[in-house]
């Protein structure tokens, strides 16, 4: 059977992985880092078919300058004078119009609700990573941002999805953990969440039990070529052939794909989250706390608060406390029971979520390298999206019909 060799081992790699090797494909995973503390592991763990929306969208790019101006704002780009970040910003704004946004909804809907379905089956297998059903609630409270929501929510609805409006009362009537101090609610009934550290965990416990090699603390530099197709990953470890390469390195995607003269445009989007341990009281109901686009997930005995989108670079490594400190405001405003202090720096936790311009994640055979599938860009829908894509890949590296359409994740 074929040598499939995949670079990065976050939620994507990893669900590569599996499926691959659920074909019977001979699978080995490389991954610079230990693999316990990445992008997959602290994000909010959120399965979400009702994120139908890319970010790419009409009143983006207005809606994020006024943010730039505000310290504590859940969105900011790092100015700087670097052409990457202006291919990437051009990018954007030709991808944040209606008719993108028409095309994307119902390619992310499908890829979302396969994913969820996949997840399905996992929990079947084991209940170790906290896989729930209790959907999504969108939670606000100024009558501008309901009409947003409310307008979102019907859009889902007409692609299928079970979407309850919810007056003030009837969110306090759902959401018993705590009381909340909005003045209505979304809730997406499909929506699924899990616990991210725990899935991870659980995959990897698969992957040993399909004999997927895994080389963690193993970076891949670079790479040699033979007739048109990769023969050859060279890393700081030694050089391993291979058949097939899957590049799954998330915000690094595009310095390694430079080395295969392949130009892709993502920028990480670094986000914080922090997670408090054994609580009794919490919100019971995942939910998004949408002035202050702040998620908010339940994980077994725990809670984990994310938020803020800070389009930068991967060296940017440093905690903003402003942005932290707008996260644990919007709680307190939300959950007026709750009293939530910031946290210090140590337990604060930070990822970088890999972004394209349009919004849409890469799922594609490349077309010169006869041997390479992309899979990467999945942004603020990495966990959500992992199981259907790992899918996908499998798939696509058999040539066999994908079970979703694939046109909109092409680069
Ligand atoms: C605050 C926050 C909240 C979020 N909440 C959610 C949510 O609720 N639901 C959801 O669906 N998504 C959420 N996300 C997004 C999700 O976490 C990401 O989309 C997802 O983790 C990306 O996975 P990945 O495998 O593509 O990338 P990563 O997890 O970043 O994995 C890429 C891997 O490649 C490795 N690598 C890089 N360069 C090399 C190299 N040269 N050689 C070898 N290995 C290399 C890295 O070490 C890394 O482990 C959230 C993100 C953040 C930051």
């Amino acid at each position: 059977m074929k040598k499939v060799s995949i670079i990065g081992g976050g939620i994507i790699g990893l669900t590569s992985a599996y499926y691959l090797a659920k074909e019977g494909y001979e699978v080995v995973v490389f991954d610079k880092s230990d693999m316990n503390d990445g992008c997959s592991y602290g994000n909010a763990g959120m399965i979400v078919p009702s994120h139908i929306i890319p970010l790419a969208q009409p009143g983006m790019i207005a809606q994020g300058i006024k943010w730039m101006f505000n310290s504590q704002s859940p969105f900011y780009v790092k100015p700087r004078l670097n052409t990457t970040l202006m291919k990437w910003g051009m990018q954007f704004y030709k991808h944040a119009n209606l008719s993108h946004v028409q095309k994307a909804m119902p390619a992310l809907c499908d890829l979302s609700l396969l994913s969820k379905e996949l997840y399905q089956d996992f929990a079947r297998e084991s209940s170790s990573f906290f896989y729930e059903e209790k959907g999504l609630l969108m939670l606000y409270k100024t009558d501008k941002t309901g009409e947003e929501i409310h307008h979102e929510g019907k859009l889902a609805e007409e692609l299928g999805l079970k979407v309850d409006f919810l007056s003030k009362e009837e969110v306090s009537n759902l959401e018993k953990g705590t009381a909340t101090n909005v003045i209505g609610g979304v809730h997406y009934k499909s929506d699924a969440h899990v616990y991210p550290q725990k899935f991870m965990q659980f995959i990897k416990e698969e992957l040993q039990k399909l004999d997927v090699k895994i080389y963690s603390h193993t970076t891949v530099t670079n790479f040699v070529l033979k007739n048109n197709a990769v023969a050859e990953i060279v890393t700081d470890k030694g050089s391993f052939t291979t058949d097939e390469v899957v590049l799954a390195a998330g915000s690094w995607s595009p310095e390694i794909a430079g080395k295969l003269n392949i130009n892709i445009s993502i920028l990480p989007g670094k986000g914080y989250s922090f997670t408090l341990k054994d609580q009794d009281h919490k919100p019971s109901i995942p939910s998004i706390l949408c002035e202050g686009k702040v998620a908010v997930t339940p994980m077994n005995r725990d809670i984990r608060f994310g938020g803020t989108m800070e389009i930068t670079h991967t060296n940017d490594t440093k905690i903003n406390q402003n942005r932290v400190q707008g996260i644990v405001n919007s709680i307190n405003d939300f959950y007026p029971e709750l009293k939530i202090e910031m946290p210090e720096e140590k337990d604060i936790w930070y990822g970088f979520r890999p972004c394209t311009p349009s919004g849409m994640p890469i799922i594609a055979r490349d077309k010169k390298l006869k041997n390479l599938t992309l899979v990467t860009g999945h942004a603020m829908m990495g966990l959500s999206l992992a199981p259907a894509t790992g899918k996908i890949v499998s798939e696509i590296i058999s040539e066999k019909p994908t079970s979703v359409k694939t046109e909109m994740f092409q680069f």
